[in-house]
């Protein structure tokens, strides 16, 4: 299935709604103006009748049954043309009867012979923001307005500043759970490794994949509260559950959150459970060293990262410090 289940699920259960309350708003809109317009009524029982005359007709000889439907298709072209003079005579546009969906490539199915409707995928990839913790970042942190212009002031920061974006955008484009690798983006604040984050992960969900992001922090304090929070009443779905499901997982700022022995083992088991599952992750951090890391976790930690992960080095100067200076 693609995208994720529960956002799958909804956005199902939506179409039905949406399908059924159309058929519902064209029934309510016949019968208000039948009630009024007596020759109307008449009209739409004479076209309801179609269905079982068509069976009546097929009941009989087989070879009429070719003429008789031509000839219930000869009269009902005819009710449907008195029905558009008589809605014309009294003021409604000629298609008031009929049932308006919202998407009239799939009428509000979704899906046309088996494959997904643009409709449905526009609401999956929506959803799959909001899901992702993505919605209010996603339209500024793509890989189109990533401007590479602000590292230009150094040929060597430009060079390696374009590789990593050339790479990182070829590897959100061909994402797959069991072949990518998990990536590292080291470096400072302000260097673009959020705006990567957000971009890949922006397009590993248009790729109708299941993608969570996260700040460290944020991660974290929902490990804090499944360790902590949690009353035994409380029957709610786990707050840590999707850090190990999705197929990617993005980590922002790892090395800002509280440190202790239960986050690093958190960490740890997180790490491992997905690199053991092919589920892949992207995680950024400010710690640039091999000791930092050592310092900040512990040695399983710090080796899992520099040893499974593709390193990108993010470099050169702040660039949100650029952009203000610029707009000043
Ligand atoms: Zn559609």
């Amino acid at each position: 299935m693609p995208f994720n289940r529960s956002d799958y699920a909804a956005v199902k259960q939506e179409y039905e709604k949406k399908k059924k309350d159309a058929v519902t708003r064209s029934e309510e809109r016949t019968k208000a103006l039948c009630d009024k317009i007596p020759e109307l009524a008449s009209l739409c029982r004479q076209l309801a009748a179609t269905g079982p005359r068509i069976f009546e007709a097929a009941q009989g000889p087989e070879s009429e049954l070719e003429a008789k439907i031509a000839e219930i298709k000869k009269e009902n072209g005819l009710l449907i043309k008195r029905q558009k003079q008589i809605l014309e005579e009294n003021g409604y546009p000629e298609d008031w009867l009929d049932i308006k969906y919202e998407c009239e490539i799939c009428r509000d199915e979704g899906n046309i012979d088996g494959v997904m409707c643009v409709c449905m995928k526009k609401k999956l990839i929506s959803a799959g923001y909001k899901t992702a913790g993505i919605d209010g970042l996603a339209a500024t942190h793509s890989f189109e307005n990533f401007d590479l212009s602000y590292y230009r002031y150094d040929n060597d920061v430009y060079t390696k500043m374009k590789y990593a974006f050339d790479r990182i955008k070829g590897y959100a484009e061909g994402f797959r759970v069991g072949v990518s690798p998990s990536l590292l983006f080291l470096g400072g604040t302000g260097l673009g490794k959020t705006h990567l984050s957000v971009a890949a992960a922006k397009r590993v969900i248009e790729l109708e994949n299941y993608v969570i992001y996260g700040t460290a922090q944020n991660i974290f304090s929902d490990f804090e509260y499944e360790r902590f929070g949690r009353s035994f009443s409380d029957r709610s779905e786990s707050r840590t559950d999707k850090y190990f499901d999705c197929d990617l997982l993005v980590i922002d700022d790892l090395g800002t959150e509280i440190k202790t022995q239960a986050v690093t083992a958190f960490l740890y088991n997180l790490i491992n459970t997905r690199l053991g599952s092919g589920k892949p992750m992207i995680i950024s951090t400010n710690l640039t060293s091999p000791d930092a890391m050592i310092e900040r976790y512990d040695e399983r930690v710090a080796s899992r990262l520099l040893g499974e992960f593709l390193p990108y080095k993010f470099i050169g100067k702040d660039v949100r410090m650029l952009k203000l200076r610029q707009s000043k």
